[in-house]
């Protein structure tokens, strides 16, 4: 049995923590060759990198800041240089800088809205315009896949989060309008909504059993989501056995859009 995604060409952006390290690690267990792009700190990019290379599959770290459109341009330059093309375009990158509204600094909001909305439409238009570029590729039968990493909050309300949340609700109609444009062309556009998963960006709400029995209240499934739960989701979104899913928000939560405090009140 082939790996599902033998042959096929992947860009993990914000790949040197969290999810996106979980993602770009599952999409080369696929079999995928595997760009795994940082902000700074390469380390841990490049500690992955090699060690996808040693179990036997291709990996190349590439530094980029998303949501500079110039950065964009050569990352994916290096990344065709490397590999020829692309067929698989995860948007993860995100980041947060909470505060109350009343406090939130413009630059709060822009550097929220820049990475997390901008970076995902600048990496999104230049995956697109690879993949009209190169035509079709017999390793798949889309064009392209692009991935939008989203979050719950691009449904759920967030008090003290209204960029963080603003920009995952923008991600919402971005990749709806984005893959019903180039659904013609065969390119598949879909988001993963994750929910609450143990990574840096919001360690403290599970690194302290008090913070992490409060978070479970909201997680009717009981446990916190791990990156690998993003990883399989990823795998699945990329590969033909969802060949037929365009356009949709795939929600990997533990069913905490089930808004759980309406359980037992209400
Ligand atoms: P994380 O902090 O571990 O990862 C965020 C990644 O984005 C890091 O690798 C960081 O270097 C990168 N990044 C930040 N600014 C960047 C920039 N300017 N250019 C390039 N890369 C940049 O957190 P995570 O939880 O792994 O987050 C990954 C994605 O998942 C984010 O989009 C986040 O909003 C989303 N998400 C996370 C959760 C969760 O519970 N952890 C839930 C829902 C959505």
């Amino acid at each position: 049995m082939n790996p599902a995604l033998e042959g096929q060409v992947a860009l993990v952006t914000g790949g040197s923590s969290g999810i996106g390290y979980g993602v770009a690690q599952a999409l080369a267990n696929a079999g995928a060759s595997v760009a795994i792009n940082y902000h700074s700190h390469g380390e841990a990019a490049e500690a992955l990198a090699a060690s996808i290379e040693k179990a036997g599959g291709q990996a190349v770290a590439i530094q980029a800041d998303v949501s500079d459109e110039a950065d964009i341009d050569a990352m994916f330059d290096t990344l065709i240089k490397r590999f020829g093309t692309v067929d698989i375009v995860v948007a993860n990158s995100g980041l947060q800088k909470d505060a109350k509204f009343v406090e939130m600094t413009l630059a709060d909001w822009n550097a929220v809205m820049n990475v997390n909305l901008t970076g995902q439409f600048l990496t999104a238009q230049r995956a697109v315009r690879e993949f009209l570029r190169r035509g079709p590729r017999p390793v798949s039968r889309a064009l392209g896949k692009i991935i939008c990493m989203s979050s719950v909050h691009e449904v759920i309300p967030w008090a003290g989060h209204v960029n963080y949340a603003s920009s995952k609700g923008g991600i919402q109609m971005m990749m709806k309008s984005l893959a019903q444009e180039v659904a013609p062309h065969r390119i598949r556009v879909n988001s993963i909504a994750p929910g609450a998963i143990r990574t840096p960006i919001n360690k403290a709400a599970w690194d302290n059993p008090e913070a992490l029995k409060t978070l479970l209240e909201l997680v009717p499934y009981g446990r916190i989501g791990e990156s690998e739960d993003i990883g399989r989701a990823a795998v699945w979104l990329a590969s033909d056995d969802s060949d037929y899913v365009v356009g949709t928000t795939l929600f990997v939560d533990g069913g905490m859009t089930l808004y759980p405090g309406f359980a037992d009140n209400g």
